[in-house]
């Protein structure tokens, strides 16, 4: 009941707003999808390809799967029959082995490249200037046609510093909308802008998320330390 209650504040939040929600479901057990899943929610998001797996395997086939944590290359195989969308591209030999992965199953994988935009060293991803070079190689992306570049995620520096917050969310979306501008590959469309967790999704609607990643607002706080 509290799920429902919980999901249903952020849907109310969201109305009349650019931004849409993925529930990030990981370490919470099959029975809380299956709750939410039953009023009829089907975008979930997890951050471990065998967590991923072991619940797609246990839950109705009409989910959309986002994987939102890094990924090792050797585990792509398991997840590219089914992820709705990739969230955590974080560099080029991830992009190279979902194609590879993708191609053999004659699929196309929706992908957003991760962008660096906090302080702390330890969160992934591409720096602006990387992004950018790979956005524009169009000969390197016609050699990559079973990946889609959907647009691009960002997480923010964990800080209380929410002015701090938002310059960094303001710097993606000017980069992403000058991207949409200065890029012409055919396998990209940079139409979703990730950004926005339980600490600080008003701030990234407020910049122009299309998709905030909210984890323990809904399901409530995890047993463990998990990014
Ligand atoms: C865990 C996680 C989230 C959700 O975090 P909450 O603070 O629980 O909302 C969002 N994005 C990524 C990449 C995550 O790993």
């Amino acid at each position: 009941m509290a799920l429902k209650e919980n999901l249903n504040h952020f849907l109310e939040e969201l109305k009349g707003t650019q931004a849409n929600l993925v529930a990030v479901s990981k370490t919470k057990p099959v029975e809380m999808l299956t709750e939410l899943y039953e009023t009829g929610w089907r975008a979930f998001g997890e951050n471990k390809v065998q967590e991923m797996q072991e619940k797609y395997e246990a839950m109705p086939k009409d989910i959309q799967w986002h994987l939102i944590g890094t990924l090792q290359t050797n585990k792509i195989k398991y997840i590219v029959p089914f992820v709705y969308l990739i969230h955590s591209v974080d560099r080029l030999k991830v992009l190279k082995e979902i194609n590879k992965q993708a191609a053999k199953i004659d699929r196309v994988i929706d992908c957003l490249l991760q962008i660096h935009i906090a302080e702390e060293e330890t969160k992934s991803g591409f720096d602006y200037s990387e992004a950018k070079a790979l956005l524009q190689d169009n000969d390197l992306l016609q050699s990559l046609p079973n990946v889609r570049i959907k647009g691009l995620m960002g997480m923010a520096t964990y800080t209380e510093d929410m002015d701090k917050v938002r310059k960094e969310f303001k710097g993606l979306k000017a980069f992403w909308e000058r991207m949409k501008l200065e890029t012409s590959a055919s396998n990209i469309d940079l139409t979703e802008l990730s950004m926005g967790m339980s600490g600080d999704y008003q701030i990234a609607v407020e910049e122009g998320s299309t998709l905030i990643r909210v984890g323990s607002a809904i399901f409530g706080q995890r047993d463990y330390a998990d990014s």
